[in-house]
C-alpha cells in the first residue's frame, strides 16, 4: 500500500511509524513537508530552553531511516501539489498539517504595532522561516500576554529570561540579538477564568520558581475559594494551585523582573498611543458562571481597568489552516473529520481513503507524546478500511518524483536534511549551542544546491 503523509511534525511521524512497522501489510510512506526541514512544532514551536524535549526527533529520524520511507521536503500541498495529484499517486492520504493559524481576540486595536499573536513571537524566536522578518520590538518595559495556557507561559519565560541563558540553546540568532537589548521587565499573563481553570501545566509554572531574578506576583485573594490540597496534589489543577499558593507566600520581593499572573479578566480593547503603538490594554473584570453541562464560563461584569503595557501577545490558541481541496470544519477550525476519517463538512459523509491526525484533527490540545497513541489509532482505521486497496494500480513510485521535477521543484530528501542539520550544528558549535538554525528557505536550498 502506498500512503502520502502531509506534514512532518510529531503526529505525522507517529502515523508513519505505525504504518511502517506493520507486519500484516507492506506500506510505503512518502512524507511531504512544505519546508525543507522536518519536525513541525518540535523545531518551530518547542521553546529553546526545552532542549531535552527536542531529543524526540531521534525517534523520528529512526522512522525516516526505514527503507520504505521517503521525505519530500519543500513540497507544499496546495502550493506545489494538489489533493488530486496525491489521490492519483497514493492509496491513502494522511493530513498531519497541524494548526498554523492563530485565533484572534476580535477586539478593537488588535493588529496594531506591538500587538502580535504569540504564534508570531514563538515562530520568530524559534527561527521558523515564516516569521524571520517579524517585527518584534522589545524596547518596552511591560508586556501583557492573554491566555493561561503553556504557550502563554513559554512566551512569558522567553521574555523574562536572562539572554545569556539562551545562548547555549537553538534559539534563532536574530532573536538572541533582540532579547539581549530587551527592556522588558514586567510581564502580565491574563486569564479570563480562575486559577483552577488555567491550562498551563505544573512543570511550566514551576520553571518560574527557578528564575532567581523574577518575582511572581499573584493577588493572594485570587486563590480565595479554591480548594488547595495540603500535599503537592495529584491532579494538574491541584498541583497548579499548590504552586500558585507558594508564589503568594513568597511575595513581595525585590527582584529585577516581575511575572504578574492575573485571573478573571478579559481584554476588551488594545489602546494606542499617538504613534499608533500599544499604550495599554482595557480589561473587563469577569465573574464565573456554571453552565448547564457543568462547564464554567467567564462573564463580563462591566467593570473596566486599564493596564499600562507597551506590547500585547494574545496566546489564546491555534487553528488549522485551510488547504485547497481539503474539507474544512469552519466551526472547530480543523480538517473536517470523524475520529480521524476525513468527512465532507456539511453532510459529514466520509471521504474514502483520506485521514487526519494531530492538531489538524483535534485542534490544539495534547502534548507531543499524546499523539503517538492517537496517530496509531487512526492508522488502525486506515488498515481496516484499506483491505484490498493495494490492488488499485498506481503510477510507479518514481512518477511523483518526475511530476515534482517537471514542476521545477527542488525537493529535499531526508539525506539532504541531514546535510542541513550538519551545517546548523556546526554553526551552533561556534556559540556553544546545539544548533544555529538557518531561517531562510532560499538559504537552505543554496546549501543543498549541487556545486
Ligand atoms: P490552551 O492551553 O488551550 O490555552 C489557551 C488559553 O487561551 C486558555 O487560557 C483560554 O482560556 C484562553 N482563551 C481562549 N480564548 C480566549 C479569549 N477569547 N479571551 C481570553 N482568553 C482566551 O492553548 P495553548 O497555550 O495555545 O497550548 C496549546 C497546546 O500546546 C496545549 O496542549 C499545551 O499544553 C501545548 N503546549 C505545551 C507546551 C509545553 O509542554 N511546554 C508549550 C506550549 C504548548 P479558557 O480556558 O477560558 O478557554
Amino acid at each position: 500500500m502506498r500512503v502520502a503523509i502531509i506534514g512532518s511534525g510529531p503526529a505525522g511521524f507517529y502515523a508513519a511509524e505505525a504504518l511502517l512497522k506493520r507486519t500484516d501489510t507492506e506500506v510505503h510512506v512518502d512524507m511531504f513537508e512544505r519546508l525543507p526541514t522536518p519536525y513541525g512544532l518540535v523545531r518551530g514551536g518547542v521553546a529553546p530552553d526545552h532542549q531535552s524535549m527536542k531529543t524526540v526527533t531521534r525517534v523520528y529520524a529512526r522512522t525516516a531511516a526505514r527503507p520504505t520511507f521517503r521525505f519530500m521536503g519543500n513540497v507544499g500541498l496546495g502550493r506545489d501539489v494538489t489533493v488530486e495529484d496525491l489521490r492519483r499517486h497514493y492509496h491513502q492520504i494522511v493530513y498531519a498539517t497541524g494548526n498554523e493559524d492563530d485565533r484572534r481576540l476580535g477586539i478593537p486595536g488588535e493588529g496594531m504595532a506591538r500587538c502580535t499573536p504569540a504564534t508570531v513571537f514563538i515562530g520568530w524566536y524559534n527561527g521558523h522561516p515564516d516569521y524571520k522578518n517579524a517585527k518584534i520590538d522589545l524596547s518596552v518595559s511591560r508586556v501583557a500576554i492573554v491566555g493561561h495556557g503553556n504557550v502563554a507561559m513559554d512566551a512569558a519565560r522567553m521574555l523574562l529570561y536572562t539572554p545569556v541563558k539562551l545562548e547555549k540553546t537553538d534559539i534563532a540568532g536574530h532573536a538572541l540579538e533582540v532579547l539581549r537589548q530587551s527592556k522588558v521587565r514586567e510581564v502580565f499573563v491574563l486569564g479570563r477564568r480562575g486559577p483552577e481553570h488555567a491550562t498551563f501545566t505544573p512543570p511550566e509554572l514551576r520553571e518560574f520558581v527557578e528564575m532567581d531574578d523574577v518575582d511572581v506576583v499573584i493577588d493572594p485573594g485570587a486563590l480565595a475559594g479554591c480548594v488547595i490540597p495540603e500535599t503537592e496534589g495529584t491532579t494538574q489543577q491541584e498541583r497548579n494551585l499548590k504552586i500558585l499558593q507558594s508564589f503568594t507566600k513568597r511575595q513581595p520581593g525585590a527582584r529585577e523582573k516581575k511575572l504578574h499572573i492575573r485571573f478573571l479578566v478579559s481584554p476588551t480593547e488594545v489602546i494606542a498611543d499617538a504613534e499608533g503603538n500599544v499604550a495599554g490594554i482595557a480589561l473587563e473584570k469577569n465573574r464565573l458562571e456554571v453552565n448547564p453541562d457543568g462547564t464554567v464560563s467567564a462573564r463580563g461584569t462591566g467593570e473596566i481597568e486599564i493596564l499600562d503595557v507597551g506590547m500585547v501577545l494574545p496566546a489564546i490558541g491555534y487553528a488549522a489552516q485551510r488547504i485547497p481541496g481539503v474539507p474544512y470544519d469552519e466551526k472547530a477550525r480543523i480538517i473536517a473529520n470523524r475520529d480521524g476519517r476525513v468527512v465532507e463538512p456539511v453532510t459529514r459523509s466520509v471521504i474514502a481513503n483520506e485521514y487526519v491526525v494531530g492538531w489538524a484533527r483535534t485542534g490544539p490540545h495534547g502534548l507531543i507524546g499524546s499523539h503517538k497513541g492517537a496517530s496509531a489509532r487512526v492508522v488502525e482505521l486506515m488498515i481496516a478500511d484499506g483491505a484490498g486497496l493495494e490492488a488499485r494500480e498506481l503510477p510507479g513510485r518514481e512518477a511523483i518524483v518526475s511530476l515534482l521535477r517537471q514542476r521545477s521543484l527542488q525537493t529535499v530528501s531526508f539525506n539532504d536534511w541531514k546535510q542541513l542539520d550538519d551545517v546548523e550544528v556546526a554553526r551552533g558549535a561556534r556559540r556553544g549551542a546545539p544548533r544555529d538554525k538557518i531561517v531562510d528557505v532560499e538559504a537552505m536550498l543554496t546549501v543543498l544546491a549541487p556545486r
